[in-house]
């Protein structure tokens, strides 16, 4: 099983000077998704995201955040605790925060490869020592709708929920200024999760699109098609058929080997 290593509790940035992050969970576990799936790894979650989809299964570090801050010199130490070289930055959405460049720096420093898990919508500056910029852009389908309200919702007003985020999500989710900047900077992939064949029209024009914006090639290989399905039973009733349009598009498809493994335990 996955270890864990529990922040301290803190729920406000501390008194000292040095910078800080609001962390949610730091654990080692495999890597789950992408073209490192099955690689051990360090997981530093972040609590915050500017985005708000439905079936964020994260919610409780974007919209109900549950988190300890801490300085990033016990971040490293905490890591260090661990055997894995390889460090998943991951959120809510990392790089909402300045100090997580900081924190990225230090980690390669010390000789971690290191992958930043992004919703695509922020780029950091290019010297950042990112090794994968696992960038994540949310399709229309991840939308809060009446009907799809965000996870997480239950007990709070929902129609407040999605009236509020709605037209934020939609206005935020697709950035192509950020989306090119992150490609031609860093070695990238393009993650997209699908929730049915009505996703693929949308991942080819916007593939298309960024084809014709970005100095970097994008192959089919470095997009990845991946199944929405938060349970082993929600996988279950989505992987086939993105497989099948994996094959059909040419694009790649990847598991969520966390689901598959633990189900929806959390730090996996
Ligand atoms: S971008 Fe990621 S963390 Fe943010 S709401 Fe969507 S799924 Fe959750």
């Amino acid at each position: 099983m996955p270890v864990s290593s529990e922040p301290s509790v803190q729920n406000s940035p501390p008194d000292s000077d040095g910078p800080a992050l609001p962390i949610n969970e730091l654990f080692e576990s495999l890597q789950g998704e992408g073209v490192l799936a099955g690689v051990p790894s360090v997981f530093i979650r972040t609590s915050g995201c500017n985005l708000r989809c439905w079936f964020c299964d994260s919610y409780h570090t974007s919209w109900e955040p549950t988190h300890a801050w801490m300085d990033l010199d016990e971040i490293v130490d905490r890591v260090s605790e661990f055997d894995a070289n390889h460090v998943v930055l991951t959120g809510g959405e990392p790089l909402i925060h300045e100090e997580a460049v900081t924190l990225i720096n230090r980690l390669s420093d010390r000789g971690y490869h290191i992958t930043v898990e992004t919703n695509g919508t922020i780029v950091p500056p290019s010297e950042t020592a990112i090794d994968l910029a696992s960038i994540s852009p949310k399709l229309a389908s991840s939308t809060p709708t009446p009907e799809r309200p965000p996870a997480g919702s239950d007990g709070v007003d929902a129609d407040d929920a999605v009236d509020d985020w709605q037209q934020r999500h939609e206005d935020q989710r697709i950035d192509h200024d950020a989306l090119t900047g992150l490609i031609n900077h860093f070695p990238f992939q393009l993650k997209f999760v699908l929730t049915g064949r009505d996703d693929l029209p949308e991942i080819e024009t916007l593939i298309d699109d960024l084809r014709a914006e970005a100095e970097t090639e994008i192959t089919d290989t470095d997009v990845l098609l991946m199944p929405e399905g938060q349970t082993r039973n929600q996988l279950a009733e989505t992987r086939r058929t993105v497989a099948e349009m994996a094959i059909e598009s040419g694009y790649r498809y990847t598991p969520r080997l966390h689901v598959d493994l633990w189900n929806d335990a959390p730090e996996t």
